[in-house]
């Protein structure tokens, strides 16, 4: 039997291992304490012994009868009898909710929980058990509630504020999520100035989509406070555009775009979205289009080697239908930089919009020979996540600003 049939079948037989298990503590415990001169008199130790025998018996034949909730409760009973055997009880606890046996490991945590007999730090501990039980099923309300209730009794619980700092982001409640990372900031070690920033930005954004600019703009002078990070600069820029505040737009995108070329391409892709339906609509397009013009005149020779940077103007040529001046610059720029298989598309592309059909179909071919596995444009540089989209927290290991762009030149 191998590892992994081995898993599948503890998987499967779940509760009776862990039953077995149980059964071994006990009986551990009895032949230890069979030779020691305990206070406990022997014939008390028996019936101990013997009680905890009698539930496993009943436990036993519950399980063969199918019925699993009974079986559990039996062996739950015999936590009054040897106390020991509580730590048996969070690793079967902790087994049903690895299972996804969610409902049984909530049943063991709660009833620990409401034990008399236990230590405030068990009682911890299970409670603690009891918010990842209904995490892992999906019961947010609950989870939040009872972490909450963790750090009511000790609020030096690293781990579960980044709990209560995951959930709060993955359902965007902003306030909260600020909230419990100022509270990791104070408990932790790490510096989490850069997702404070972030977290604030999102706050902004949606300021900014409800066209209430002045609070957006107080709530961005916030982030910048904790760090400048691109996206709250990103953010400052359409502020600027939508109040007309044109020469400090191009000297933020100036500035954005020599500390970060390789954000070129989402730089613009971020402006080209204008949520708030408002009557600003129309001034912003006007404005963007005239930050465009001025960043297609920038011939800044450093700004000018980023694959980013290059690939940002030839779209935008081509937008305003400027096929052979973005023809001629990618042309004249892969033969000075060399290629990468996003450019070498976009060349392709070029190519058959300019007619040169001929070169279009070798160029490809080659392309083709030499196709890399993936062809994403985004990764994330902590847990490899690929994708097309833009992310500020990666989706997968919730990382803040952990993007990296696939320029392979
Ligand atoms: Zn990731």
């Amino acid at each position: 039997m191998d590892y992994i049939q081995l898993f599948e079948w503890v998987r499967d037989h779940a509760l009776t291992v862990a039953s077995v298990l149980i059964t071994l503590v006990l009986i551990y415990h009895y032949v230890i304490e069979r030779d020691k001169a305990v206070k406990l008199s022997k014939k008390y130790r028996n019936s101990i012994f013997e009680a905890q025998s009698k539930i496993f018996l009943n436990a036993s034949q519950y399980l063969i009868k199918g019925n699993k909730d009974l079986a559990i409760k039996e062996l739950l009973n015999a936590v009054d009898l040897n106390r020991e055997t509580i730590e048996t009880y969070f690793a079967l606890g902790g087994l049903f909710r690895v299972n996804g046996e969610i409902e049984k490991a909530i049943s063991i945590h709660r009833s620990l929980i409401a034990r008399d007999s236990i230590s405030e730090s068990t009682r911890l501990l299970a409670l603690k058990e009891l918010a990842q039980d209904f995490d892992k099923g999906g019961f947010i309300d609950k989870a939040i509630e009872t972490y909450k209730d963790v750090l009511k009794i000790n609020r030096d619980q690293q781990d579960v504020i980044m709990a209560l700092c995951r959930i709060f982001e993955d359902i965007g409640d902003w306030d909260q999520a600020y909230s419990y990372r100022i509270m990791l900031s104070k408990v932790g070690q790490e510096n989490q100035s850069e997702t404070i920033s972030h977290i604030l930005v999102e706050k902004a954004r949606s300021l900014f989509a409800r066209g209430e600019y002045k609070a957006c703009a107080e709530e961005l002078e916030d982030a910048f406070r904790f760090s400048p990070s691109v996206s709250a600069k990103i953010l400052r820029l359409r502020l600027y555009l939508v109040l007309g505040k044109m020469e400090d737009a191009n000297a933020l995108l100036l500035e954005l775009l020599k500390e970060h070329p390789m954000y070129t391409t989402f730089i613009f892709v971020s402006l080209d979205e204008f949520n708030p339906k408002s009557a600003d609509k129309e001034m912003y397009y006007e404005r963007l289009d005239k930050l465009k013009t001025y960043f297609l005149g920038l011939n800044d020779i450093d700004l000018m080697t980023s694959p980013s940077v290059v690939l940002s103007k030839i779209r935008l040529l081509k937008d305003q239908h400027r096929t052979d001046a973005a023809f001629d610059l990618l042309d004249k720029w892969m033969k000075r930089h060399g290629q990468s298989e996003v450019l070498k598309v976009e060349f392709i592309k070029l190519l058959i919009e300019v007619g040169k059909v001929d070169e279009a179909l070798s160029q490809t071919k080659g392309l083709l020979n030499n196709l890399h596995s993936s062809l994403t444009r985004h990764y994330c540089s902590q847990c490899g996540y690929n994708s097309d989209e833009i992310f500020w927290r990666c989706p997968q290991c919730h990382n803040w600003e952990t993007i990296q762009f696939r320029w392979k030149v």
